[in-house]
């Protein structure tokens, strides 16, 4: 079978010779939380590993029967980074360069990404290293049952909690859940996995959870920053680089607030509107699913993925892939403001360069976290046996979005003047974890070193 390309398609490291290992995801992890333990010396050495590294790894041997007799092999890997804030929570990935390294990395993201917006989870992250496109739907089943019984008891609705990620969907979640439950019988086991299909426990709004916490956060942003020309999202000269299933949705809702979409790209090329007017996301998208690209929409101009991103507007939304603003292209951004919807679309050494020219960037720990927020809405719902309304799921999520930007900019705004004097990092992303990595110190001691 021809896997569904996952929603996830970003997280594989893509490593242009220019930029060598910046985009390496285990050294962005560590330049990030560097820059965020700078501010936080009074944080015991000791605690300060305690939160950087994973509390377990789990590396198991998953072998197959494929379809033609033979037997095959695969390696899969389980990463609980952290579990001070609840169980572990974080996708399942199946690709040929899944590895421990990365999926350690990610693991971190999501711990990070939990405590930001307050949904009581630590981070987790796991993969199968193998190629989707090469394996049959049966082989996938096989495969998926056998990982998931191979992990046991390190996951469960309370310990350690999946979800999709690259080239897993809905149809592996649903796989996922039977195999727990059978291996669990007697209990509601719903909630030992999110992101499954609606008729399965699936939440209402899932789907466009991502684009629209990060539409929230960006609205919230603006009414808070107070930038020069940028007073709202009304009239705003946005740009989305990558348009699947977050860019395109978040270009919907962002021409929903009245800005103009300048411009958006995919893997194949970029479009503009002609004379400075905006496209119709719906046609975009129309046009997308009859020739799976955006490139050549009738009355758009053609432009390459590099000429987009130094395009002059006032809200960049890299929703690609990770890497994509860098140190050799930074300099060339004219956005007044960047906003994430990848993860890691912004190296640290490009966080640097945009910082420094007065363009702020609104992190991914805090502006695609409504994904995540709306799965842990999955999970309260699996627990209480009841669906929630798309508008109750919407508006909680507003809510969430609103105050943990608040959380943020206070911080930022709370950073001395004299940072960059002292070496110090005092852009949002630093200012984001400065603020998750406090909570989680606070609540580690407060629960006490166990024993
Ligand atoms: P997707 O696979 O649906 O869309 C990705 C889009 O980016 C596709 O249109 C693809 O053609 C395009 N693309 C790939 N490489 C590109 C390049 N070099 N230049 C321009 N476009 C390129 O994935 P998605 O679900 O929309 O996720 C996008 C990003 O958001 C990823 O980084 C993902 O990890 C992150 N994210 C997604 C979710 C979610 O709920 N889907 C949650 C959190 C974070």
């Amino acid at each position: 079978m021809e896997a569904t390309p996952s929603p996830y398609e970003e997280a594989v490291p893509e490593t242009p010779a220019a930029v060598g290992d910046e985009l390496d995801p285990e050294r962005i992890i560590r330049a990030q939380f560097a820059r965020a333990r700078a501010h936080l010396q009074h944080i015991e050495p000791g605690l300060v590993d305690f939160l950087r590294l994973p509390r377990r790894s789990i590396t198991v041997n998953v072998p197959i029967e494929m379809d033609d007799g033979s037997v095959r092999n695969f390696v899969g890997h389980r990463v609980l980074h952290n579990r001070v804030l609840g169980p572990g929570k974080g996708g399942i990935r199946y690709h040929p360069a899944v590895s421990l390294a990365e999926v350690s990395a990610l693991a971190a993201l999501m711990t990070w990404k939990c405590a930001l917006v307050r949904v009581p989870f630590g981070g987790a992250k796991g993969g199968v290293t193998c190629d989707t496109k090469e394996l049959s739907e049966g082989e996938l089943r096989r495969l998926t049952r056998r990982y998931i019984a191979e992990l046991g008891d390190n996951i469960g609705p309370n310990t350690d909690i999946p979800a999709p990620d690259l080239y897993t969907d809905a149809q592996t979640m649903a796989w996922i859940f039977d195999t727990y439950d059978n291996m669990h019988p007697g209990r509601n086991n719903l909630p030992v996995v999110t992101g499954k299909p609606l008729d399965l426990g699936g939440s209402e709004g899932r789907d466009e959870a991502t684009a629209r916490g990060a539409v929230y956060c960006t609205e919230r942003f603006l009414a808070l920053a107070g930038l020069p020309h940028l007073p709202d999202i009304h009239g705003a000269r946005v740009i989305i680089q990558g348009f699947g299933e977050v860019g395109r949705v978040a270009a919907r809702l962002f021409r929903d607030k009245g800005a103009r979409i300048l411009a958006v790209s995919d893997s194949r090329g970029g479009i503009m509107a002609s004379n400075d007017d905006s496209l119709d996301p719906q046609q975009v998208s129309a046009h997308k699913a009859r020739e799976g690209t955006v490139v050549g929409l009738p009355g758009s101009r053609s432009i390459t993925n590099e000429d987009l991103l130094g395009l002059e507007c006032d809200i960049l939304f890299p929703a690609a892939i990770g890497g994509q603003i860098h140190s050799r292209n930074a300099e060339r951004i004219r956005a007044s403001l960047v906003v994430e919807g990848a993860n890691r679309p912004v190296t640290p050494e490009a966080d640097d360069l945009l910082h420094g020219a007065g363009i702020p960037v609104i992190p991914d720990i805090l502006a695609n976290a409504g994904g995540v927020t709306v799965s842990y809405f999955e999970w309260v719902q699996n627990n209480e046996h009841h669906n929630w309304s798309l508008e109750e799921i919407n508006g909680r999520l507003r809510e969430q979005m609103v105050a943990a930007t608040d959380r943020v900019v206070a911080r930022w705004r709370g950073f001395p003047a004299d940072c960059a004097d002292a070496g110090l990092s005092a852009d949002l992303r630093t200012a984001a974890l400065v603020e998750t990595l406090e909570r989680l110190a606070r609540v580690t001691l407060q629960r006490g070193i166990w024993p």
